[in-house]
């Protein structure tokens, strides 16, 4: 069986930053998981929508405000406005959920389970019981290109990580930052080709419903996401 990579897009850039990653994404032909911010999705709802017909999208807050060290009704603001906005604009429910920074706590936690969210993909840090709440773990590998850059890591270099990490870990639950990765032409060009690397090594990419779905969770979206194939030229 292919191994599974799931590759999460936290979305809270530029404009220009998330069309171009939403750009090198359509090159790659891959099925990504879009976390949008509130606020980002509000501003670019045309991008938004037009994920939303071939990825899966779900919600990261409504500003990325760090949620940890909020009072339970500011968390709940935080997390619910998120994900009303995202829902108001690709007009369907969401599901899962992503904190900025990875950062939650056990009051988190609990609006998870009272909102009946069905996944979180935020547990890097800290681990919590997560009660109804299916708990999928990123890697602790990040793209933070201009730190990287700073310390004179190539994009190419910092993607040659991720690789390493495919064999260690299935699934790669791997981040996509497009205010990172589209910082230039060639780390666009350095993550599509660590997507083309990881097909030809036995890598599939998933959008979560499937990955819950294969492992009988009861996840029941009411609307059938069909991921757009199209040439790679
Ligand atoms: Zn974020």
């Amino acid at each position: 069986m292919a191994r599974q990579i799931i590759l999460c897009a936290d979305c809270e850039g530029t404009h220009r930053q998330l069309h171009d990653a939403v750009a090198a994404i359509e090159r790659a032909d891959i099925a990504v998981n879009f976390f949008f911010v509130g606020e980002t999705a509000r501003s670019n709802p045309g991008i938004v929508r037009a994920v939303a017909e071939r990825h899966q999208v779900e919600s990261h807050t409504m500003t990325h405000t760090p949620l940890r060290g909020l009072q339970p009704e500011a968390q709940h603001r935080e997390i619910m406005t998120g994900k009303d906005q995202v829902e108001q604009i690709i007009g369907r429910p969401t599901h899962g959920f992503r904190a900025p920074c990875h950062a939650i706590d056990r009051r988190t936690v609990a609006i998870l389970n009272d909102e009946g969210f069905v996944f979180d993909v935020s547990g890097l840090y800290y681990r919590y019981d997560m009660g109804d709440v299916a708990e999928i773990r990123p890697t602790w590998f990040r793209e933070w290109m201009p730190l990287y850059g700073r310390v004179g890591l190539t994009p190419r270099f910092a993607f040659r990580i991720f690789r390493l990490l495919f064999r260690l870990f299935d699934p790669l639950v791997i981040p996509l930052h497009p205010q990172y990765t589209a910082l230039s032409p060639r780390h666009l060009d350095a993550f599509v080709e660590f997507t083309r690397w990881a097909r030809d090594a036995g890598g599939e990419f998933v959008l979560i419903r499937d990955h819950l779905a294969a492992r009988n969770h009861a996840y029941d979206p009411a609307v059938p996401i069909t991921p757009r194939v199209h040439a790679i030229h």
